[in-house]
C-alpha cells in the first residue's frame, strides 16, 4: 500500500511518526474516510468542507488547498488501483495538530499539522435487490459520549467502546439514544427511520456527526421530490419503526431488520429502502 505522510508518498510499512505527536497522545486532530467507486469519489466536496469546519473548531490551520486535497486523493486511488484489486476504495486522510516535545494540555501556536493519507479496500456498495442485499442486527444504548460530537475527531474511544458494546451483543452496531430517550446515531453510521411512508432521521447539532451520506440521501431524496423530515426520534418511534436505515460512507445505505432481538416492521427489507438506494445511486456523483 502507498500512504502519504507530511510532504510525500511512501510504503504504509515504512510510515513512521513521532510518539510526541498530539495526534498520539492527545488524539488531538481530524479525519475523513472518502469513499471511492471505480476511481470516482463520492460527496468530495462536502468532505473537504466537514475537513476545514473540524480543523476550523480545533484552530489548525489547513495545511493544503482543495485543489490539493482532490490531488491527493485521486493520486492514492490511481498508486494504490493495482494492488488494492477493489472496485470501491476509502482514502482515509488524517491531520494532527503536529509533533511536540513536552507534553502539556495548551498547544504551541503554529506547530506544522501531521498530514497522514492511506487507501485501503471497502466493501462493495449494497445491492439493489431487496432478497440479496446484506442486513444488519442492533442493539439500542444510553449514548455515553462527549458533547461534541459533531467534530470529527481521531480521540474516538466513545465510538470504539460503544461499537464494542454491539459486537459483544452479537450485532454489527448499535444505536444510541440520549438522556431524553433519543436517537442520536450509531457508533459509526448515521441513522433514518420510515413509519407510514414518511423518512425520518434526527436534525444536525452537537449530538451527531453531519454524516455526508446523510446529506447525499437528504438531498437527492428532494431532488426527486421526496422530503426527509430532520427531527427528533424516540425510542418508542424507533420501535414501531416500519424500516431503519444506517448510512455512511462505506455502508451507503444499509437496511436494518432486527432492532434489540426484535424485527423491524415485517423483518424484511422494505420498499422504501430500495427507492432510497436507487434515487442515491442515481445522483451520488453529481452531488
Ligand atoms: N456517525 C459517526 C459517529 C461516524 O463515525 C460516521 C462515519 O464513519 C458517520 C456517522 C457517517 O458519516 P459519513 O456518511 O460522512 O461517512
Amino acid at each position: 500500500t502507498t500512504a502519504f505522510l507530511n510532504d510525500s508518498y511512501l510504503p504504509l510499512e515504512e510510515a513512521r511518526i513521532s510518539p510526541m505527536d498530539r495526534g498520539f497522545l492527545f488524539g488531538d486532530g481530524i479525519y475523513e474516510v472518502i469513499p471511492t467507486l471505480g476511481g470516482k469519489p463520492v460527496g468530495m466536496g462536502a468532505h473537504l468542507s466537514r475537513l476545514q469546519d473540524g480543523l476550523d473548531a480545533l484552530s489548525i490551520t489547513n495545511p493544503k488547498s482543495e485543489t490539493e486535497w482532490r490531488e491527493l486523493v485521486s493520486a492514492l486511488v490511481q498508486k494504490n488501483a493495482q494492488h488494492l484489486q477493489s472496485d470501491s476504495v476509502g482514502i482515509y486522510i488524517q491531520v494532527s495538530r503536529g509533533t511536540v516535545m513536552n507534553r502539556a494540555h495548551g498547544y504551541p501556536e503554529d506547530i506544522p499539522p501531521t498530514v497522514f493519507a492511506f487507501a485501503f479496500a471497502t466493501a462493495a456498495p449494497p445491492v439493489e435487490d431487496i432478497n440479496k442485499v446484506s442486513v444488519f442486527s442492533v442493539i439500542t444504548g444510553e449514548d455515553k459520549r462527549w458533547q461534541r460530537c459533531n467534530i470529527k475527531s481521531t480521540s474516538l474511544l466513545g465510538n470504539v467502546m460503544h461499537f464494542q458494546q454491539g459486537k459483544s451483543a452479537g450485532k454489527q452496531e448499535i444505536i444510541l439514544l440520549n438522556h431524553r430517550g433519543e436517537v442520536t446515531e450509531a457508533s459509526a453510521c448515521n441513522v433514518f427511520v420510515v413509519k407510514d411512508g414518511v423518512i425520518m432521521t434526527p436534525p444536525l447539532d452537537n449530538q451527531i456527526l453531519p454524516g455526508i451520506t446523510r446529506k447525499l440521501v437528504i438531498d437527492s431524496l428532494k431532488l426527486e421530490g421526496i422530503e426527509v423530515q430532520q427531527k427528533p426520534i424516540t425510542k418508542a418511534l424507533l420501535d414501531n419503526a416500519d424500516e431503519v436505515w444506517l448510512t455512511s460512507s462505506s455502508k451507503e445505505i444499509a437496511p436494518v431488520t432486527s432492532v434489540d432481538d426484535k424485527p423491524v416492521g415485517s423483518g424484511k427489507v422494505g420498499d422504501v429502502w430500495l427507492q432510497a438506494i436507487r434515487v442515491f445511486n442515481r445522483h451520488k456523483f453529481e452531488l
